[in-house]
């Protein structure tokens, strides 16, 4: 479903993503790791149109096609975004708009959706994450956890072929952190395509079919949760992992 060869970013002097290759499969949940500053946020706000690299491909379906070597890529982008919708640390919701206007928000305005189709849907994913009943109200009534559902909502109420989610809960209270990670399982249980950058392992090694682990802007070494976590195969990866298990 999704395929980056060659990415590049820099920022200034500072090379964030050295030539990354990844693709992700239809259905499959990818969890992306790694040391702080390795260029985790940047590469998954460049799969969303968030941050521009200087070189690399981008595609997503047969469809969709962006170089980043090319000077006007706005239709591309454009494209790209609206097959992915990005879960971020923060939630990010409108302060003066309510749960529901907060959710419909994209539907309406960005897809054209008639308002009482999109309340409609909304509130049957609200439902879902068992937050119907605040869907009048603002996202300061709301703990963090709570946000962070309306978050998720939102990104669904696109309907994206890619859920893309930057550390959904490492701004969130311990006791909340369950809660956000549950609804984030029952969506892979369901066949969502997503990646997830996490610092949350145990989530990771249940929920994702394969891990990633980058590095100083590069891949240093991809696979299934258990091979990573109990074999890594690669001396950096083995550092990281001591370092934080
Ligand atoms: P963390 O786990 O701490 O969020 P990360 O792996 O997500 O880290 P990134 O946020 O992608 O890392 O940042 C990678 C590098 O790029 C860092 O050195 C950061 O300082 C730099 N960087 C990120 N965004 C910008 C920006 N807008 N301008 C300048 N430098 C940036």
């Amino acid at each position: 479903l999704l395929r980056v060869t060659g990415l590049e970013k820099r920022f200034g002097e500072n090379r964030v993503l050295r030539g990354v290759d990844l693709d992700v499969a239809r259905g499959q949940v990818l969890a992306l790791i790694g040391p702080s500053g390795s260029g985790k946020t940047t590469l998954l706000r460049s799969l969303n149109g968030l941050e521009r690299p200087e070189a690399g491909v981008l595609e997503i379906g047969s469809d969709v096609r962006v170089d980043f070597a090319d000077r006007d890529i706005r239709q591309g982008v454009l494209a790209a975004r609206n097959r992915t919708s990005m879960v971020f640390q923060h939630y990010n919701l409108f302060p003066h708009r309510t749960v529901l206007e907060n959710v419909i928000e994209g539907p309406v305005q960005v897809q054209r959706m008639s308002k009482q189709q999109a309340t409609a849907e909304a509130l049957v994913l609200l439902e879902r994450v068992g937050l119907a009943d605040k869907r009048d109200s603002y996202p300061f009534e709301l703990s963090g956890g709570q946000q962070q559902r309306v978050g998720i909502v939102r990104a669904l109420a696109m309907k994206p072929d890619l859920l893309l989610f930057d550390e959904p809960t490492s701004a969130l209270d311990p006791e909340l952190v369950g809660e956000v990670l549950a609804v984030i399982a029952e969506l892979a249980a369901e066949g969502w395509t997503m990646v997830v950058v996490t610092h949350e392992l145990a989530f990771a090694r249940e929920v994702a079919d394969e891990v990633v682990f980058l590095d100083g802007g590069v891949i240093v070494e991809r696979g299934a949760p258990k091979q990573v976590f109990q074999s890594p195969r690669e001396e950096r990866t083995k550092q990281f992992l001591r370092r934080i298990l």
